[in-house]
């Protein structure tokens, strides 16, 4: 192996050319980011760096210097157009040619149809940065989207004191990934802080000052609008390439695209394989994000790669911190493990397992953190209902 190219520059291509050096890699490696930034980090794009708490460069992940430090020849502002087997073109003229390449191309924030300018989404530094003067003159916001993105700017917005309205399609939030029960939960986080929900909501479009149009004749009309609802795989680039990548770029459970030598890839648009889920999975997760680019550098660089963990996701809104342990698809009914916010009392401090009939899945909790955290030994294991409750009552 004499040189890996890493196309896409944020967390899961910079993880990855960590990974292949703390595993003896010590060929050429080459990093190649559509943004002029370095790689930096998203989560404070919805929380920290959006309140005004941090600044930009707080969010970047490693100095310019380290680069020098471990190795690896940035190309900056650089968007890669094509693969072929062993070679990728630029937008700038140039073809790498490359004993293995690393997709972390990561998503794209989805727009809704003929979507004004003015509008925003909320995916990259510059849109953070550009929704954060937005709201500093605003006193109403309307988001379309109340997942876990549109949640934090949501509970960003009320804390400054704007008039936020969050319209989202499904009955409750999240209603499809975790039921309604819990997705009941993170509207009442929304509707505590004094945001007004309107869930069950088509978007028909905007009209000519950009107001939203409902399908129920209603127009929202607010000095921000930003549409949160999720972003599509950076896969344009391989779209001459023979690769199916209509469900995001499908691998095995380490992260070699499925039928395809020396092609890898780790994030966002990675669809690994998942011995759990007996299907491909992809997950939008930072912790997942890190995990595969060190499984992926590892493999690369002939080292021993780590082993799966469960999946972990976390969003922070109004004040708490919502976590989620596991895979809740396959979950068919749900346990209250702590606290009594399933039964109308306060969300922060409740703890949800959720089952597949009486094998843990998943656990997810609302300001609870210690507690959550214990569990997840018990969600990989796919502990039995038993020994949840023994959990729940030693935690008691
Ligand atoms: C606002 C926000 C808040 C978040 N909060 C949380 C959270 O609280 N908890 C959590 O678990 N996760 C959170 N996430 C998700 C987490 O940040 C992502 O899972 C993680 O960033 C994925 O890393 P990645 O490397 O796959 O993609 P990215 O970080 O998106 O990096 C991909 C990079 O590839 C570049 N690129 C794309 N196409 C090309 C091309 N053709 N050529 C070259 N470069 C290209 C892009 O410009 C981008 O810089 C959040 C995400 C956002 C946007």
């Amino acid at each position: 192996m004499r040189h890996v190219l890493v196309v896409g520059a944020g967390l899961g291509g910079l993880r990855t050319v960590e990974a292949l050096r703390s595993n003896g890699y010590d060929g050429r490696i080459s990093l190649v980011g559509a943004e002029e930034h370095l790689p930096y980090d998203r989560p404070p794009l919805s929380k920290q760096l959006l309140a005004g708490t941090w600044d930009a460069d707080r969010v970047t992940l490693r100095a310019a210097d380290a680069y020098d430090d471990l190795g690896v020849r940035t190309y900056l502002d650089t968007r890669a157009t094509a693969w072929q087997p062993g070679r990728v073109e630029l937008d700038d003229g140039a073809t790498l040619h490359a004993d293995a390449v690393v997709v972390a191309t990561g998503v794209v924030a989805r727009r809704l149809p003929d979507q004004p300018a003015g509008v925003h989404t909320l995916r990259t530094l510059d849109d953070s940065l550009a929704l954060r003067a937005a709201l500093d003159t605003a006193s109403s916001l309307a988001i379309v989207g109340a997942g876990f993105v549109g949640a934090e700017v949501a509970a960003n917005a009320r804390e400054r004191g704007i008039d936020v309205t969050v319209l989202e399609a499904l009955s409750v939030p999240f209603a499809r990934a975790l039921g309604e029960e819990l997705g009941g939960l993170c509207a009442r986080l929304l509707v505590e802080s004094g945001a007004r929900l309107r869930t069950g909501v088509g978007i028909e479009g905007f009209d000519d000052s950009g107001a939203l149009l409902l399908a129920d004749g209603d127009r929202i009309a607010a000095d921000v609008t930003l549409v949160g609802i999720g972003g599509e795989p950076r896969l344009d680039w391989l779209s001459d390439s023979g690769i199916d990548v209509t469900r995001g770029l499908v691998c095995d459970a380490r992260g070699r695209v499925e039928g395809v030598d020396g092609l890898w890839a780790v994030g966002d648009v990675a669809a690994w394989w998942d011995d759990v889920l007996d299907r491909p999975a992809r997950r939008e997760h930072w912790t997942n994000t890190v995990e595969q680019a060190a499984v992926v550098g590892a493999a690369i660089a002939g080292g021993e790669p780590p082993a799966a963990s469960v999946p972990y996701f976390w969003s922070d809104q109004f004040g708490l911190k919502v976590q989620l342990f596991g895979r809740p698809e396959p979950a068919t009914r749900h346990v209250p493990l702590h606290g009594d916010g399933l039964d109308g009392g306060p969300v922060k401090g409740t703890v949800v397992g959720l089952l597949r009939d009486d094998t843990l899945v998943a656990v997810a909790g609302f300001g609870a953190a210690r507690r959550v955290a214990r569990y997840r030994a018990l969600v990989g294991a796919g502990a039995g209902i038993g020994e949840v409750e023994d959990m729940a009552a030693s935690l008691a």
